[in-house]
């Protein structure tokens, strides 16, 4: 069965979207099938993001979604911005990180952290013309990212910046970068400071691209600061604040990650349904043996809970209400059930499963990295742990 055979069904209804919200995540999903469809395989072989697709994001307003018409944005909600980041993993999870990183990282981070000087300069960019990337994670720091070595000394009225960072989603398209560095080791984590720095930047340099197992098509660089100079007005938030910002906009992240991997449990759903339908095996298709239809009903029941998870913890951040759990609670499961469908979908389709021409394996390769980014499952269980003995 060929990959372009396989436009999905429409997704069920979830009670908690509203109708407009479910209308612009079709329209993102029948752009996907028709645009990314066809370059998602090729893509993944290469490593690499077709640019013109970055462009179109733009161009379809994707990647400014919460920001304030105003400053160039769509003026919607978060809740839009996890049903487009779903509805474009069920095409291609590497674009929906692009889109991902962009609106519920750096925008948000702008959007809620930076003066309105900073805002009014960077925003309009980031909706129209510029990628953003989210600089944390060093080579010595991962799970306990406040551990990060990079250093921002006071210099006059700038900051230079020195020391490096590991894995940095979008680095290669980028053209703005939200770096967390030190501005007083003293203060341990109370010194990181999030600064705005600008690609190409004397002292910035972007560094090596890694050759992954999932996502191929979303670039993933290395990137080292050597007396970067950044100027005072470029700092996000206050100086010393930077881990709040890290911590609160990871935990708007996660519900991302979560409806990421959700589209790519659909996704794995979806051309499964339609492969046990057409696959005949002992004079009748697969699709007619109790055991393949209970396996579709697990998947799909597995993947209406992660769905809800998911769209609750959104719900609960537009409301302005506690979400650290129900984001950790989202991601954490969500990963577990791409992982999950995935792995069933691939098996349902036997050897084709395990072979580059059907999409599965790749899709397996996809869901992986959700158990690792923006925090290993380890860290979202110890999320959910302490607000369990909290309430305990
Ligand atoms: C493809 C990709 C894209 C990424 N994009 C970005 C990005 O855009 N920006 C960014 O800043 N970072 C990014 N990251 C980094 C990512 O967030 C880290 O890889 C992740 O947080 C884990 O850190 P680590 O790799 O250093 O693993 P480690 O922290 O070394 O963890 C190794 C293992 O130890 C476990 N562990 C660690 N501490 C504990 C503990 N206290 N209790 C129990 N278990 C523990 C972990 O769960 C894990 O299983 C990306 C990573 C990848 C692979």
């Amino acid at each position: 069965m060929p990959v372009a055979e396989t436009v999905a069904p429409p997704v069920p209804p979830l009670s908690v979207l509203t109708e407009s919200e479910r209308e612009i995540a079709e329209n993102v999903y029948q752009f996907a099938a028709e645009t990314i469809a066809p370059k998602s395989m090729e893509m993944d072989r290469a490593n690499q993001m077709d640019p013109a697709l970055v462009r179109q994001f733009f161009d379809l307003d994707l990647m400014g979604i919460e920001i304030p018409e105003e400053l160039g944005g769509l003026g919607m909600n978060f809740t839009t911005s996890i049903a487009v980041i779903e509805a474009l993993a069920r095409v291609d999870a590497a674009c929906a990180v692009v889109v991902d990183v962009q609106n519920t990282l750096v925008n948000n981070a702008l959007l809620r952290w930076a003066s309105p000087e900073l805002r009014r300069k960077y925003l309009p960019q980031l909706a129209k013309q510029k990628v953003g990337s989210y600089c944390l994670s060093e080579a010595g720091s991962g799970s306990d990212a406040f551990a990060l070595a990079t250093t921002a000394a006071k210099k006059g009225d700038r900051w230079v910046l020195n020391g490096g960072k590991l894995w940095i989603t979008n680095g290669l398209e980028a053209e703005l970068f939200l770096v967390f560095a030190n501005a007083d080791r003293s203060k341990g984590y109370k010194g990181i400071t999030a600064f705005l720095v600008e690609n190409g930047w004397k002292g910035f340099e972007k560094g090596k691209k890694e050759d992954k197992l999932g996502i191929r098509a979303s670039s993933t660089l290395a990137l080292s600061f050597e007396d970067l100079e950044v100027p005072e007005e470029n700092v996000v938030g206050k100086v010393g604040e930077g881990y709040k910002i890290a911590i609160e906009t990871l935990n708007e992240g996660r519900i991302g990650i979560g409806a990421q991997m959700i589209g790519i449990s659909r996704a794995a759903l979806d051309y499964s349904a339609q492969y046990v339908k057409q696959r005949v095996q002992f004079g009748k298709p697969i699709a007619e043996f109790q055991a393949i239809q209970h396996d579709l009903a697990r998947m799909d029941m597995e993947l209406e809970c992660a769905r809800l998870a998911v769209y609750n913890a959104a719900r609960l951040k537009e409301a302005g209400m506690p979400f650290a759990r129900e984001g950790a609670i989202a991601k954490l499961k969500a990963s577990e059930v791409a992982e999950y469908c995935t792995s069933r979908g691939l098996e349902l389709l036997g050897g084709y499963g395990y072979v580059k021409e059907y999409p599965m394996e790749k899709l397996l390769r996809d869901a992986k990295i959700g158990k690792i980014y923006e925090g290993t499952s380890f860290m979202q269980l110890n999320t959910i742990a302490k607000d369990v003995l909290k309430r305990g």
